[in-house]
């Protein structure tokens, strides 16, 4: 029976890296039956931890369509499921540690590790704790707390010993203990460090497979000694290679949005991120790209986690997510685009019912040619701005278009034409067009071009017919009108 789990920080953002290990986890617990993923949050860093993170986390899962089956809010068997109100129960294990001489008291300072790092990187010498504590005597303890010093609790790791385990991505690993050193497990304060808290944690919730970033990959052999000495079952482990942006640098602000709340921010839908971040280190057994959740349950194996790097590309992104948005309800799309046409000043106070109509079919026309909502902003003018300007690149080019000789009556009659439609709607106007260009003996080109830039300003854009239906005979003829005159 599998159990996984998801043990965010929440200090902060909430990373697509961590989206993306949320993810693979909950692939794994949903495709073996009576799988469990564990949502337990780690805030035993409590200056960086904050309340807000923690929430934005659980939305942003939610978003994404990942659930939990046990953990914060939903809770489980093996709660309590965030770090700060365990403390009893590790402080259970420490006393253990102590009592059996596995770890122990350590009084020196910061500055005087700070000065035994120093100087031991001046000799070349690899910067562990040289063990001062190690062997403290009741009387030397005595002292050192006669001074005031406040002592943390360390692990004594086994000397000259190999540290192995298997990962399920990397394969067979292997580390010396003389390079791991004796190491901080609970700080003065009293709280474990997550080395140690993450340990307990996993065992005793009954962790089978811990899913996780790479950049953790140099912590697993502390968590393996420490699984030893506390007589605990060490879980299968498996991590996921680090996000590079296209430039194989690693994945910073540099490279545009790094959060999922950004990405949500910016009308980019949940399914389109689902499926791209699946691709991110995972490669199905086929060309498939695009991937519904209950697919990628189905398709999905640590077999096909590739141990390379994998590069987060915007573009592949935005082609995913066109994909979905073409397949979206306008009204959703609707929905994520009025912030977004606020913010510009499109739209100044409420809509009204009919305007929110309105917007949704001028949407749906556009729809197709977004990668994502706020570039509805980049259409918006179509829509809203009935005083057309001609401007951009081919400016000029339409311009001179206009002043065809042919166009004229070409304008005329098509605004003669849209005048007797009974209806004003595509089925209504597609046949206008065709007929013009009959009567006139003149190509489609001649007729669609001319009424485009007079009604929009551009040569190019979405499909005119609809667009006619959408902006209605009024504004479609006085439109002309102006931009003829
Ligand atoms: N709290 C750790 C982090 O957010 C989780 C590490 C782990 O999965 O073990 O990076």
């Amino acid at each position: 029976e599998i159990r996984v789990r998801f043990a965010p920080s929440p200090t902060g953002p909430f990373h697509i890296g961590g989206a993306r290990s949320a993810l693979f986890n909950w692939l794994l617990a949903k495709k073996y039956q009576n799988g469990k993923l564990i949502l337990r949050i780690e805030d035993t860093d409590r200056a960086r931890s904050t309340k807000e993170s923690e929430e934005n986390i659980k939305e942003a899962l939610k978003w994404l369509g990942i659930t939990w089956d046990e953990g914060i809010d939903v809770g489980g068997e093996y709660g309590p499921y965030r770090q700060t109100e365990r403390l009893d129960i590790y402080k259970e294990y420490t006393d253990r540690l102590i009592a059996e001489g596995k770890a122990y008291y350590c009084y020196c300072t910061d500055e005087e590790l700070e000065a035994e790092r120093k100087s031991l990187m001046e000799k070349n010498e690899m910067p562990i704790y040289q063990g001062r504590c190690r062997h403290l005597t009741e009387e030397q303890k005595a002292k050192f707390i006669a001074e005031g010093r406040k002592p943390t609790i360390r692990f004594r790791t086994p000397e000259n010993g190999q540290i192995v385990f298997d990962d399920l991505v990397r394969g067979k690993m292997c580390f010396e203990s003389n390079g791991v050193g004796d190491f901080v497990i609970v700080k003065s304060d009293g709280i474990p460090v997550y080395n140690y808290a993450v340990v307990i944690d996993d065992a005793s919730m009954k962790i089978t497979h811990v899913i996780r970033a790479e950049e953790h990959l140099s912590n697993t052999p502390r968590q393996v000694v420490l699984y030893e000495a506390l007589g605990l079952k060490v879980p299968t482990f498996g991590h996921i290679s680090l996000i590079l942006g296209k430039d194989k640098t690693k994945m910073s602000k540099r490279h545009g949005a790094t959060s999922v709340e950004q990405y949500r921010k910016l009308g980019y839908l949940p399914e389109a991120i689902v499926n791209f971040l699946a691709l991110l280190g995972w490669a199905p057994n086929s060309e498939q790209e695009i991937f519904s959740s209950e697919e990628l349950i189905q398709e999905f194996s640590m077999d096909r986690v590739a141990k390379n790097p994998a590069v987060f590309d915007i573009d592949k992104l935005n082609w995913i997510n066109a994909h979905y948005m073409k397949e979206a309800d306008p009204q959703l799309i609707t929905d994520l685009a009025v912030p977004h046409l606020v913010e510009a000043g499109y739209i100044k106070g409420e809509l009204t019912d009919e305007g929110k109509a309105k917007l949704k079919e001028f949407v749906a026309v556009v729809q197709d040619h977004l990668s994502y909502a706020a570039q509805i902003v980049d259409y918006a003018g179509i829509y809203f701005n009935d005083d057309v300007v001609i401007e951009g690149e081919d400016a000029e080019e339409a311009k001179a278009m206009l002043l065809d000789e042919e166009i004229p009556a070409v304008i005329a009659l098509f605004k003669e034409k849209l005048n007797a439609l009974e209806i004003v709607d595509a089925t209504g106007v597609k046949p206008i067009l065709k007929a013009i260009t009959k009567e006139l003996k003149v190509g489609g080109k001649k007729v669609f071009m001319p009424i485009r830039i007079a009604m929009t300003g551009q040569m190019h854009g979405p499909d005119l017919v609809q667009l006619i239906a959408v902006l209605g005979r009024e504004r479609v003829i006085q439109r002309i009108d102006k931009t003829m005159q």
